[in-house]
Order: C-alpha cells, then structure tokens, then sequence
C-alpha cells in the first residue's frame, strides 16, 4: 500500500486481501467456513446453524456458503449492539442474510443465546433434518485451520516477491484468525509477529480466548511444539465505547484508506485495526525498514449498515 505507507511514515504497508475470498462480498469467515462445512457435509449434516450481532459478517458468509453447497441455514442474530438506526437494523448484512435465503431468528440483546441455538437445532430435528451448529465466528480448532493454511500461504507469497515479513497485523474478536496465523507462523518456525488488534475485550481477557484456542487448535493438528504465551499478543487501545460502536479513529481510516488506496475497510472490525496500525506506526511500534502486513478480513457490507455515522462526517 505505496500511499498510506508514505503517510504513515514508518514501515512498508502491505494488504492480504483476505476481503476477496468469495462468497458473497468475502472476508475472514470464508475460510474457516472451507474446513467447517466439510466437517458438516462429512457428518451427513443437511442445516447450517449458526449466530451473531445483527450485522454479523461471519452470519452473511455462513449463509453464502450454505447456498454454495445446497445445505439449508438458520441463523440466530442477536441485537447485542446499541444502534437503533433502521438502516443498522436491516441494511448491509442483513439484507443479503435474507437474499441468501437463510431462516433469521432475530433475538434480544440480552438472550441467552445457547439455549436459542438449542431450540433452532431442536426444530430442524422435529422436521427430520439433520443440523451442524458452528460458533460464534466459526472460532473452532477446525474453523481456525482456515488461518493456519492462511499463514502458509502468505509466507510463501512472501518468498515469492522476496519479502521478510516482520509483522502481520489484524481485528481479532472471536479469536480464531489469530489462533490460526500464530499456529501457522509458529509451526513453520517464521518468526512473524501477529498482533491482533481487538474489537470487543479488554487485552488480558482476549490474550486468554486466543492462547485457549491455539492450544486446542495445535492439540487438533498434533502439533507437539508448545507455543510461548509470549507469542500472544492483542493491544485494546482502539476498542472505544464497545462492539460496534463507531471511534472518530476508526471513520477517519476507514477515510483515509479509501481515498489514499481505493480500498474498502469496514466499520466493526477492519476500520478500528487500521486505526490502530496507523497510531503505532505514529508511535514507533513499527518503523522504516519493516515489513508490515495488514490482513483485511472483510466486512465492508457492514458500511451500508452505518451510513448515518459516514454521512455525518461527510466533507
Ligand atoms: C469476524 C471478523 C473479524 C474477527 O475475526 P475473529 O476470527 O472472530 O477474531 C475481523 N474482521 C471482520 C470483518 C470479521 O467479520
């Protein structure tokens, strides 16, 4: 990325545009949902069953993927963000939920959301079908395969391009992208630093579900090699007032990102991680002569669904 690296005065910017992976309008989800859907059509499984935020991504790519391979899908959304806007209520995502056919059960906020999955799974049941229940995010030791195939794949397109990475740089909120690139990273002894930039918790806690899910995903792939918790890092500086809701940081890169790159970046999760590159860059947390990789996994659906905070800031 030629110019926000000159803008951001540091090191070299590089985009994985992992916001090009298909299913309709792509990102991360896609490929967790490559492992997963073959664990449920392994399993006989005729319904995908899955949950999120009104405008989960990870929902949208689960439905796509149902249609792609004939499986029926219903989905759980749950109105855990304060935005009462009806755009945010029924554009971006959720418009294309619906087009992609899936069965949306919208819930409260506050509802207990183990036991909604239970009575969807329960009524596929009661029809005869058979359904495969993914968690949240697809943030599973089979769903984080997806990243450590992913962290392969940008090494050797390092190699390729005769690039040494220093650093890979990235939103993590159910923490399986991140699982899966230090489990890649480590497991081919790159040295790469992966630093998640959350969106949700505060650092100890999302420190915690990351180093959980690289011990059960590196137990899944039996790979011996204990990875350092050292290895773990999540900075939550750019969080603000919570999920989903929009920082003055997070519009002006989503801004400057479009107009210096032509590059779309989303509002939950891509745009905060871009405001946190850019503020470390600022800082002297990663400098000139450094490699540094931003993964954008995605999302940019979820820009019709926060139209009203763009337009405000319209100049
Ligand atoms: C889900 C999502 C993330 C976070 O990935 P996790 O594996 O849940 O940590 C980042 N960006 C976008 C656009 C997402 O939809």
């Amino acid at each position: 990325m030629p110019r926000l690296t000159a803008m951001a005065g540091g090191p070299t910017l590089w985009v994985k545009r992992d916001d090009c992976t298909g299913l309709a309008t792509g990102g991360n989800k896609t490929r967790k949902l490559e492992f997963l859907v073959a664990d449920a059509l392994a399993q006989g499984a005729d319904t995908l069953i899955t949950l999120g935020a009104t405008q989960s991504n990870h929902v949208r790519q689960t439905a796509a993927a149902a249609a792609k391979v004939g499986l029926d899908c219903e989905v759980v959304l749950a109105a855990q963000v304060p935005q009462t806007s009806e755009t945010y209520k029924r554009n971006g995502n959720v418009v294309l939920d619906h087009l992609l056919g899936a069965r949306v059960h919208a819930v409260s906020g506050d509802a207990d959301l183990t036991f909604a999955l239970q009575e969807v799974s329960e009524g596929v049941r009661r029809r005869g079908g058979k359904p495969y229940v993914i968690p949240v995010g697809g943030s599973n030791p089979t769903g984080a395969l997806g990243y450590v195939s992913c962290a392969l794949e940008i090494l050797q397109q390092a190699a390729d391009r005769g690039v040494r990475i220093d650093a890979v740089v990235h939103a993590t909120g159910s923490a399986g992208t991140q699982a899966g690139l230090i489990v890649g990273f480590e497991s081919a002894q790159s040295g790469v630093d992966v630093l998640g930039i959350s969106v949700r918790h505060p650092r100890e806690l999302q420190e915690e579900a990351i180093q959980v899910l690289v011990d059960a995903t590196c137990a899944h792939v039996k790979l011996r090699h204990r990875i350092d918790a050292s290895r773990v890092t999540a900075n939550s500086d750019y969080v603000g007032a919570g999920y989903g809701i929009e920082t003055p940081g997070m519009i002006d890169a989503v801004r400057q990102t479009a107009r210096l790159e032509g590059l779309l970046l989303d509002p939950v999760y891509s745009g905060k991680a871009m405001d946190g590159l850019f503020d470390l860059c600022r800082k002297g947390a990663f400098i000139k002569g450094q490699n540094v990789v931003f993964l954008h996994t995605g999302g940019q659906a979820g820009l019709f669904a926060y139209e009203p905070s763009f337009a405000a800031e319209r100049i």
